[in-house]
């Protein structure tokens, strides 16, 4: 049999583009290939959890149910014809990335920046010494971090770095739990978290407070925290005049500096838990006490500033310890290769221009292949920035097949990787099956007065699919 060519995009020969990543970049990169006019196209999208969402689900903090009501807007995509979601399938793992050459034009990949940057100090994989993502992973249900164990009869916590994240981590220490108990927030952490007994949690930040990089509303919230006393003391708001100078720009450096400001000096009030900014300092070692963290050792900063107008801290030589029993390591995400894909291991990230992949000379693979999210631009930004990043690379991926043809694809070529995958043993989750999950979990959350329970363990999903893939089976036999 011979198959005729036509232009890829067109009715006779669709795009064909596999989305590896389900998170919020894959979701808008889909989207915004959907609503391209007059192209044809399938869209796979591959997600090596069961369940899709990626930060959306994993990420974002329980008590911001609000950001999460963005799955919506995915679930309208997931609902298109064109669109399947294949589950449970690890790209370099169950399916190698040259298998997806063949099948695909194009290729995007969306898969975040999974690992964390380390502080490369002694004492950092002390027991007790964990990555904030870890905690967040574990109060969010992520199967793969449901058995960690955090030592929350701590009295005082370090959280290392100035971030979004660091805030998500110290307002779940310091909250009170019933706030959290009608969210989405994982049962075995919320019951944690009723018997904890942290007082303190020390965030350190090793530069000053306008380079904080939390934004205001997040700051604002721990401020806002019943029952918790936020303090940060009047010489970590010393500033230097190029800090000063960023100040007068405005935006949420100001924001940030003029609340903080109010904070100098709060007295902690009898029964309050505490959280405590210290800028201008770095630890320099995690020590132990009878085999697990016991005090941190930090060392006082001074900022120093380059041409461009960039700083950095530099060591006073000033040093202190505290006594601590956990520490929390939030100084970023970082990005993990995929076999047979460029990466760029000093940013850990796909080295690309605009969101195409740059393979080395001489190196080509005949398919086209893309970057959106944190694995094209780095870890930073708010959800919404996806949304223009996806963008962009689609744009570069329109520009692609401008004038190219391809051959006709053969009948039931669509199914030939879902057949390929069931022969490895592997069942692809489809967001079929998300519907039934998101039922369930639903229907376990209303029983116990919340938006949702999640289910945590990888082997119940599968014996729920497969309960109700037999009732399906049963209901067309009969
Ligand atoms: P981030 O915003 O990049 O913050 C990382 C922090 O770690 C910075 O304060 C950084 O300080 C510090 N750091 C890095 N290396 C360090 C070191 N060696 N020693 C001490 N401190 C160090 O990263 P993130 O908090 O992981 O957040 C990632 C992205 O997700 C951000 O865009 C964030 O806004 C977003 N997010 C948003 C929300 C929300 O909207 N509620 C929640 C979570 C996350 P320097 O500035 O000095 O490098």
């Amino acid at each position: 049999m011979t198959y005729r060519s036509f232009p890829i995009g067109s009715r006779e020969r669709p795009l064909q583009v596999a989305i590896v990543g389900s998170g919020p970049s894959g979701f808008y990169a889909a989207d915004t290939l959907l609503k391209q006019k007059g192209l044809h196209l399938k869209v796979d999208m591959f997600e090596r959890m069961a369940m899709p969402y990626g930060l959306v689900r994993y990420g974002v903090a329980p008590d911001h149910q609000k950001t999460k009501q963005v799955i919506r807007v995915y679930e309208a995509t997931a609902r298109d014809a064109r669109f399947r979601l294949f589950g449970n399938v690890q790209v370099g793992r169950d399916l190698q990335v040259k298998e997806l050459r063949e099948h695909y034009d194009q290729i995007v990949y969306a898969v975040g920046c999974e690992s964390d940057r380390r502080l490369d100090i002694a004492g950092e994989d002390l027991p007790g010494s964990h990555t904030a993502t870890a905690f967040v992973a574990w109060y969010n249900g992520h199967p793969d971090h449901r058995d960690d164990l955090f030592d929350l009869s701590a009295r005082r916590v370090a959280v290392v770095g100035v971030g979004n994240v660091a805030m998500d981590v110290t307002r779940i220490l310091v909250q009170d739990p019933q706030a959290l108990a009608s969210t989405d927030i994982a049962e075995h952490a919320l019951q944690a978290l009723r018997k904890s007994e942290v007082e303190e949690v020390l965030v350190l930040g090793r530069r000053g407070p306008v380079q904080a990089k939390f934004t205001p509303r997040e700051i604002r919230e721990i401020g806002d925290l019943s029952g918790v006393d936020l303090a940060v003391g009047p010489e970590d708001l010393e500033l230097d005049p190029f800090s000063r100078s960023q100040l007068e720009k405005g935006g949420f450096a100001r924001r940030n500096y003029e609340y903080l400001k109010e904070q100098v000096c709060r007295k902690g009030r009898r029964g309050h838990r505490r959280v405590r900014l210290r800028f201008f300092t770095s630890p320099v070692e995690i020590l132990g006490k009878q085999g697990r963290v016991g005090s941190v050792r930090m060392e006082r900063n001074r900022l120093v500033w380059d041409e461009q107008g960039q700083s950095r801290c530099v060591g006073t030589g000033v040093i202190e310890n505290i006594d601590v029993g956990l520490v929390f390591r939030s100084v970023g995400y970082r990005g993990i290769p995929i076999p047979d894909v460029p990466f760029d291991e000093r940013k850990g990230l796909i080295p690309n221009a605009a969101g195409r992949v740059l393979r080395p000379p001489g190196d080509d693979t005949g398919t086209s292949e893309y970057v959106v999210g944190w694995i094209k631009r780095g870890p930073s930004g708010l959800i919404g920035a996806n949304k223009r990043d996806s963008v962009e690379t689609v744009r570069g991926m329109m520009e692609d097949i401008r004038g190219r043809t391809a051959r006709s694809l053969p009948e039931g070529n669509h199914e030939v990787l879902e057949r390929q995958l069931m022969e490895r043993g592997i069942r692809p989750t489809h967001f079929r099956d998300w519907q039934l999950i998101d039922a369930e979990e639903r229907d376990r959350g209303r029983a116990r007065g919340k938006v949702r329970e999640k289910i945590t363990d990888p082997e119940e999903v599968a014996s729920l699919l497969k309960t109700s893939q037999c009732r399906e089976e049963g209901r067309s036999l009969g």
